[in-house]
């Protein structure tokens, strides 16, 4: 991961931190929730725990510095799975827009706002180190067949070489994640 990227995570935590006393209000707007405020201890220690897993994870500096990685791996890796809303993969449960629905799935306050659209789990999992990040049940990391051809003579024959596949039972399908 990029230098550069490290010193804007550590700028950009630095200022959540102090602005951590005021965060409350500006959650309240954004998610349209007075609650935040209401219950302003709570949110307080809510946010306290997410600007840790947003530092374990590294979620700023990865969302900055990782798109050569993540190019590498969208050629020898794909993506399947299924989302089955178990919320790890926000901030390990953490994250103050989480919510639950009545089956306990997790569902996101600020799904489709401004916001959200500038965040990156809204695209999760993007490439195998996201599925590792968070030890997502649900999505797996599938190797791509590498196709090469081999001339002999005159002509072109396709190789297709397969990396070890682990052994999974999830079926494919696009992540119903909101
Ligand atoms: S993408 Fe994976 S880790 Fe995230 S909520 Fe769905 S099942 Fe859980
Ligand atoms: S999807 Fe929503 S609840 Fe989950 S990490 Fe992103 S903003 Fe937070």
């Amino acid at each position: 991961m990029h230098a550069l990227s490290r010193v804007v995570e550590k700028t950009l935590l630095s200022m959540m931190w102090i602005s951590l006393p005021v965060a409350p209000v500006f959650l309240s707007i954004v998610a349209g929730d007075r609650s935040y405020v209401r219950n302003y201890r709570q949110t307080i220690r809510q946010l306290a725990r997410q600007r840790q897993a947003m530092a374990k994870a590294e979620v700023i500096a990865r969302r900055f510095g990782d798109e050569k990685r993540a190019a590498e791996q969208s050629m020898t890796w794909k993506i399947e799975g299924e989302c089955t809303h178990c919320g790890e993969c926000c901030l390990y449960q953490t994250c103050v827009f989480l919510d639950r629905d009545d089956q306990g799935r997790s569902k996101c306050r600020i799904y489709g706002s401004w916001l959200f659209r500038q965040l990156s789990c809204g695209s999760y999992p993007l490439m195998k180190d996201d599925i590792d990040l968070y030890a997502c049940p649900s999505f797996r990391a599938e190797p791509v067949r590498q196709v090469s051809q081999v001339r002999i003579g005159r002509h072109s024959i396709p190789v297709v070489t397969r990396n070890t596949a682990p052994e999974s039972t999830v079926e494919g399908g696009a992540s119903t994640r909101p």
